[in-house]
């Protein structure tokens, strides 16, 4: 007897965490593995954030908390907004949930009905689409090349728009190209949606402050899609806080009372401990994401300057978040003498099974030319790590 649903037998599993799940297991059987494959800082959260967490146990903050969270941590996400994003919003268009993938789903299952529409520009984080589809919804990719910094166009993206389309998911900086759209760029795409009144889109924006050329823009902030936008953010990538699961949206007042109720029937409010950290995290600046920011940058030089000396890579440089998306078509269809490597997934486990190097195959992405790295890690781990790749690659005959 088969107990399982269609729903969940239909859903592929995060390749982010099954790459992150099989490195562990390697790791724990005592092999040396050099993992760049889950995105997430490696610094630990900052001190004040923690003493912020420790007084809320201390004074059990330990009841059911709110379920769009926190009057005072919805309140400091509306002053950050205001102030890093220019964005009005109030408390009532805010909910906080257990992180930003928790906040995608969300937005999905109270926006999207069987049989809808959604238009996902890949290469994309690897949960939109399964999340699309367990709401019953179809997600239309919309392809980018690396030629064209793997930015959507204008007319690309208003050729895929139909009646049918709901919802449009825009991720600057993106996870995992890390290119960063340009004011005049995200203008563009504002505009296809100012034309297209049926139209949503939810603009995930947890790579903000990780920019190293360029500026962020919050798509927002063109007034005239405000009212059909959803900016949704997370402080897990900001303030090192990946693990204390917090995300939250600013969105119209209807789509935030929607979000309220589905989050009633399924986790209530978030951890309160992870709640008041991060609104100590929000409201202070000790100067940290700074010093991420500049780490990341200088990492993000010295990976691309390696991998540019690897035959039959090729890279765009990117100018956000932690993740570089190299191309290795060339080695499609080469092999070692045991295995022939079909696909981007081939090639990144032959690069676990060799070199030993963690990264995450480009086919969940929707990238299938490449593979997904994350320099979130010591400058030594990815000298030593792009050393092995590159002795690995040059097995592919
Ligand atoms: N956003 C991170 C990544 O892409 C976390 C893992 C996940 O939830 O997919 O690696």
């Amino acid at each position: 007897m088969d107990f399982l649903s269609d729903r969940i037998k239909s859903m592929a599993a995060s390749a982010t965490l099954a790459m992150t799940q099989k490195s562990r297991e390697l790791k724990n059987r005592g092999f040396d593995v050099i993992s760049l494959s889950i995105g997430e800082p490696d610094f630990n959260t900052p001190d004040y954030v923690k003493e912020a967490a420790k007084r809320a146990i201390d004074d059990n903050f330990s009841k059911y908390p709110p379920v769009s969270g926190y009057e005072d941590l919805r309140a400091a996400v509306c002053a950050k907004f205001k102030r890093e994003n220019g964005l009005d919003y109030t408390p009532d268009q805010v909910v906080v949930s257990v992180g930003g993938k928790h906040s995608v789903i969300n937005v999905i299952m109270v926006t999207v009905n069987p049989g809808d529409e959604v238009i996902i520009l890949a290469p994309y984080w690897v949960s939109y689409y399964d999340q699309v589809k367990l709401a019953g919804g179809v997600p239309v990719i919309v392809n980018t090349t690396l030629e064209n910094d793997f930015k959507v166009t204008p007319t690309d993206l208003e050729a895929a728009i139909t009646p049918k389309t709901k919802l449009i998911i825009f991720n600057s900086p993106s996870n995992p190209t890390g290119m960063v759209y340009t004011r005049e760029e995200m203008e563009g795409i504002a505009r296809v949606v100012g034309k297209n009144p049926h139209v949503l889109i939810l603009s995930d924006e947890v790579y903000e402050h990780i920019v190293y050329e360029g500026e962020h823009v919050s798509m927002a902030s063109f007034d005239f899609i405000y009212d059909r936008t959803i900016t949704l953010n997370a402080v897990s990538k900001s303030y090192a806080m990946t693990g204390w699961r917090i995300g939250y949206i600013g969105a119209p007042v209807w789509l935030a009372k929607a979000v309220n109720k589905l989050q009633g029937q399924f986790t209530s409010g978030t951890c309160t401990i992870a709640q008041k950290a991060a609104c100590a995290a929000m409201s202070y600046d000790d100067g940290s994401r700074d010093k991420m920011r500049e780490a990341f940058k200088r990492r993000r030089d010295l990976i691309c300057g390696l991998l540019a000396e690897v035959e039959g890579v090729k890279i765009r440089i990117p100018q956000g978040a932690f993740y570089v998306l190299p191309d290795i078509s060339f080695y499609l269809g080469k092999s070692d003498g045991e295995k022939v490597i079909n696909s981007a997934d081939d090639l990144a486990f032959f690069l676990l099974d060799r070199a030993r190097v963690a990264t995450v195959g480009g086919d969940a992405f929707g990238a299938s030319n490449c593979i997904r790295i994350s320099y979130a890690t010591s400058d030594d781990h990815l000298i030593e790590a792009v050393k092995r790749i590159k002795e690995s690659l040059k097995l592919l005959k």
